[in-house]
């Protein structure tokens, strides 16, 4: 069999050493996963509340674990790994509480040329649902697909990134432990080549969390066998402080909007563009704060290590692109990039059309570009392949300017808060992705609808045959006249 290791990002320390799932593999475990669901899928949404609960319970009990886990395989620190398993387990528990209202049947009104038809839509699930995942969080970014599909009543197989195939496997022994049978969640490690495998197999859906460039060719994989897809991408989303802000809390959250998971987050602030008013003080305030932190692997550091370290390279061009082209550093300088972690970066005056302003950069770095007003602000953070999340900070003209930003979702004076809420959808457009997690959108996402119609009562009068009378002709004309025709 062949294997891989997964290695600490700060210590080089092997985590473990994991399975590469072929594509035989791959496809017996969707193979099993199948049978699961038809039985998973006729349990009532009470008795799946039931399961999902204790599975929350479970890693309530043993959030420290989880964190630990988490830590040493990507390097973040503890208090971070243990908010995202929080959140986690909080969208478990959503999913599962509010799956029987947004997934229950509806009744719907037939119309009145069908008035002898009662209408229902039913939602059913997709069967098994492919989860492919990230590496920067990778209990909490998953989760967002595979609570979401178990509780509308799919099986799971989920494949996590080559970095974090630790959390993976723990995760799938915890669901082991209370699950009432086998092969609702399966966890299948590996390589691309396992992902590639997700795609190509008979599984209903494929949900997928990652870079814009695979998410083209999971679409493409999944084009091929008409499986539908959810796409998870990545951001450059920007942050809008209008000359009304509180400054001092807009530079403090924003830092960390910025910095916190050492820049690796798909929602991460990556742009600011901050009113000519308050610039300086906007400037001033944040630079002070963010010569205070620094990354580290011990207690205390504020953030970890880059995770993936290829991600190196492309922040060190971000960053040299920037500079090369005009850009000055408020914070830190080229040798930012140093071992396997990044330095707290600051820039401004960057070109918008240089790398560190158009693609995602995904480190802890952060551009500060002033506009004179949030016309312009709305201008620009518009003008960007992506659409993933904003943040807006203004007293008075939050919610006006929100509504101007073409993307998924926008926090209003806060970073970040809409993923933590379970009732609010998660998604992107443009290069962002599409489809959405979490919220009742999310629960949605995870089936079809199924549409039944049924004769109530039979009427004399019968449309849907070949021997349909001229008198039926009529009443048709005489019906949409009556509910059509207006009088000039
Ligand atoms: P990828 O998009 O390449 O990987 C995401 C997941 O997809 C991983 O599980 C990966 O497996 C799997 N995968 C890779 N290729 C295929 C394929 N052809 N078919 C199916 N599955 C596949 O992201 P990376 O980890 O390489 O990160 C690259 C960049 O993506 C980052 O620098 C960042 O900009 C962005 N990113 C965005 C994230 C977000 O939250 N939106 C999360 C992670 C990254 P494996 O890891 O084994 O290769």
């Amino acid at each position: 069999m062949k294997t891989f290791e997964s290695l600490n990002p700060a210590t080089g320390e092997v985590v473990g050493e994991f399975p590469v799932t072929s594509t035989k593999e791959v496809n017996e475990a969707v193979a099993r996963a199948q049978v699961a669901s038809d039985k998973w899928s006729q349990l009532s949404f009470r008795k799946r509340l039931v399961i999902l609960k204790d599975w929350a319970s479970l890693l309530t009990r043993e959030i420290n674990t989880a964190a630990e886990l988490i830590h040493r395989e990507t390097g973040k620190p503890v208090s971070d790994a243990t908010l995202e398993t929080a959140m986690a387990i909080e969208h478990i528990s959503w999913a599962a509480k509010y799956a029987p209202k947004v997934l229950g049947s509806q009744n719907r009104p037939s119309g009145l040329l069908m008035f002898n038809l009662s209408a229902q839509v039913q939602r059913v699930p997709f069967g098994v649902v492919g989860v492919i995942g990230p590496w920067n969080y990778p209990i909490f970014t998953p989760m967002g697909s595979i609570a979401y599909a178990l509780a509308a009543g799919n099986a799971v197989v989920f494949k996590p990134s080559e970095f974090t195939p630790a959390i993976g496997v723990w995760l799938e022994q915890t669901w082991q432990r209370i699950a009432p049978f086998a092969d609702i969640f399966t966890v299948v490690t590996g390589t691309a080549e396992t992902g590639v495998a997700l795609t190509q197999s008979s599984v209903g859906k494929i949900s997928f969390t990652g870079s814009t460039r695979t998410a083209k060719k999971v679409a493409a994989a999944c084009a091929e066998l008409m499986t539908p897809v959810v796409l998870e991408c990545g951001g450059k989303d920007p942050v809008l402080v209008d000359k009304d802000a509180d400054i001092k809390r807009a530079a403090e959250v924003t830092l960390w909007h910025a910095m916190s998971n050492a820049g690796q987050s798909c929602i991460g602030a990556e742009r600011v563009y901050v009113h000519k008013d308050v610039a300086d003080l906007f400037t001033r305030t944040i630079v002070e704060l963010a010569e205070k932190i620094k990354p580290g692997y011990e207690d205390g550091a504020n953030y970890g290590p880059a995770t993936m370290p290829s991600q190196l390279k492309v922040i060190k061009s971000h960053i040299d692109d920037a500079v090369k082209r005009g850009g000055e550093f408020l914070v830190g300088d080229k040798n930012a990039v140093k071992g396997g972690y990044v330095q707290p970066v600051i820039l401004r005056n960057v070109p918008e059309d240089s790398k560190a302003m158009t693609e995602e950069t995904f480190g802890p770095t952060l551009v500060i570009n002033t506009v004179r007003n949030m016309d312009e602000a709305v201008d620009l953070a518009n003008a960007t392949s992506y659409g993933l999340g904003a943040a807006v900070w203004s007293k008075r003209n939050g919610k006006k300017i929100a509504s101007l930003l073409q993307c998924g979702m926008v926090s209003i004076n806060s970073a970040f808060s809409f993923a933590a809420i379970g009732a609010v959808p998660f998604g992107g457009v443009k290069d962002s992705g599409y489809g959405r997690i979490h919220g009742a959108e999310g629960l949605l996402e995870f089936t079809y609808p199924r549409t039944v119609v049924k004769t109530k009562f039979n009427i004399p009068l019968h449309f849907t045959t070949f021997a349909r009378t001229g008198f039926a002709d009529k009443t048709i004309i005489r019906l949409i006249n009556i509910l059509h025709r207006r009088r000039r």
